[in-house]
């Protein structure tokens, strides 16, 4: 039931502002909010190409889920599925976060949300009030919303048969998603399908999809970035296009295939094409390529707080990974050598250790090694392959900790503590422990004071004074190290012209 309340000064200030950003289709708001449409029941991203609503007609919502329990269905034409997701920073709770997280990997497929909130060690009650603040849904509501858009994602984009869409998009049974649909859409499954090959929609026999993010997005610099650091046998840049490996554990089974992603820059979104051998678990795909390219990024809030740092390259985003194992023992390989030899001994424990995929692209052959193999290596036996001794044993007993659930690398909701557990191990120092935090966590507020190219940006400065200078980055401070590392040009203000700039 719909309360009906008074609007407040700041709310219809609020309401006037959000008008505004949808009349002006401000790609920066993608995703950021959606609107409900009281005239036709549908609700869009503010980037929708159709008409304007009249502002009455408007309510604004901060997800879809939100929007979906107030009744609205996702518009065809802009489809909330591609929408960027929300940034890290964005919600601002870390509860939130890794909630979100969490869910979105299918927590809650398999768990209950008691069971979700133990893991953030909060209470239910708690978990449930941090989401209706800042998503207005509750977890399962949310769980239930992405699994639909994720659903009607692959109708509209593949001829998979509608059994494969339920199970991939997350659903237990068949008879659920077709529930939930015809609850929700007011639709049959089938029906979206054909609806959706009117609104010129296009599956077709591959599994292709897209992906939004909110421009400005600085595709040469990430596909260099990722070029020099192309692993041997699981990663490869060509162009503007970027194959790799990924494997994914589900219902304890492991899916493993290739993927490729190409900027689509004139409609702000990425083309991904995934390998068959992963039709099952496309969601959990599209969720790390999101995170590898950043896509959630939110560019202007970045510039508001970086000031003339990002002047140089306004779209530079934080490269992340898809497997927070390999990304970290990736982080080790690099300790002391070239970003080149790292990329080539990660690239041969890959090809000695890693699992062949059944149905190979070009040069991508293998999955990285799971953390459970390289437990059982002994460090002379990676000796061969041109890695240190010592550098073999951080590396092996890295492994040990994540197998034997020391360590966690994944969802790691304290990013302090989560670093001080990496450098409670053999042979990691703090510079690996905050790249593993900058990269495989996609944390993005870690500045690596003490990175070699980093000091040389402030001469004459001890990291303690460097790391002072950093604290006006906050909390976007790897993307600050990103943007001091590519602009070899930048040199430090003094402080008295920070006040004038400001
Ligand atoms: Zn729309």
């Amino acid at each position: 039931m719909k309360k009906k309340q008074t609007l407040s000064v700041s709310m219809m200030d609020q309401q006037q502002a959000l008008y505004s950003a949808l009349s002006a289709r401000d790609r920066k708001f993608d995703g950021r909010f959606f609107v409900g449409v009281s005239s036709t029941g549908i609700y869009c991203r503010p980037v929708c190409s159709a008409r304007t609503p009249k502002i009455e007609n408007c309510t604004f919502y901060p997800s879809a889920a939100a929007a979906e329990l107030a009744g609205f269905r996702p518009c065809l034409k802009c489809r909330p599925e591609l929408a960027p997701g929300l940034a890290l920073i964005d919600l601002g709770n870390r509860y939130a976060q890794v909630a979100v997280q969490l869910i979105e990997q299918g927590y809650l497929s398999e768990h209950s949300c008691e069971q979700l909130a133990t893991r953030l060690g909060i209470s239910d009650r708690h978990l449930r009030r941090i989401f209706a603040e800042q998503l207005g849904a509750s977890p399962i509501d949310y769980a239930q919303s992405h699994r639909l858009l994720q659903a009607k994602r692959l109708l509209m984009d593949t001829a998979l048969p509608l059994s494969e869409v339920a199970f991939a998009a997350g659903f237990g049974s068949l008879r659920r998603f077709n529930e939930l649909f015809k609850a929700r859409y007011r639709l049959i499954p089938s029906a979206l399908r054909s609806a959706a090959a009117r609104h010129g929609g296009t599956a077709s026999s591959g599994l292709i999809f897209h992906l939004g993010y909110r421009p400005p997005y600085d595709w040469p610099r990430m596909l260099a970035f990722l070029q020099a650091r192309a692993v041997n046998g699981v990663e490869h840049v060509a162009g503007n296009q970027y194959w790799r490996s990924i494997a994914v554990q589900q219902g304890g089974v492991a899916y493993c295939g290739w993927v490729s992603v190409q900027p689509d820059e004139a409609r702000n979104r990425v083309r991904v094409e995934v390998a068959p051998a992963l039709s099952r678990v496309t969601t959990e795909v599209l969720r790390r390529i999101r995170q590898l390219f950043d896509l959630d990024a939110a560019p202007d809030r970045i510039a508001d707080a970086l000031g003339s740092l990002v002047a140089d390259a306004p779209g530079l985003r934080l490269p992340g990974c898809v497997n927070s194992f390999e990304q970290a023992t990736r982080a080790i390989l690099g300790q002391l050598v070239s970003v080149k030899m790292a990329a080539i001994f990660a690239g041969r424990i890959a090809q000695n250790w890693g699992t062949p995929l059944a149905q190979p692209n070009g040069s991508i052959t293998h999955v990285f090694p799971e953390a459970a193999k390289v437990a059982q290596l002994q460090p002379e036996e990676l000796r061969p392959l041109g890695i240190q001794l010592k550098r073999a044993a951080a590396l092996i007993e890295m492994a040990r900790a994540v197998t034997e659930g020391r360590l966690q690398l994944d969802n790691v909701l304290d990013i302090e503590q989560g670093i001080k557990a990496l450098t409670a191990l053999p042979g990691i120092g703090s510079w690996t422990a905050n790249y593993i935090a900058m990269r495989a966590w996609s944390w993005p507020d870690v500045f690596l004071a003490g990175d070699y190219l980093i000091k040389q940006r402030f001469p004459g400065m001890t990291p303690r004074q460097i790391e002072q200078y950093a604290e006006r980055w906050r909390p976007w401070r790897s993307y600050a190290t990103l943007h001091l590392w590519h602009n070899g040009g930048w040199v430090p203000s003094t402080d008295a012209e920070m006040v004038i700039v400001k």
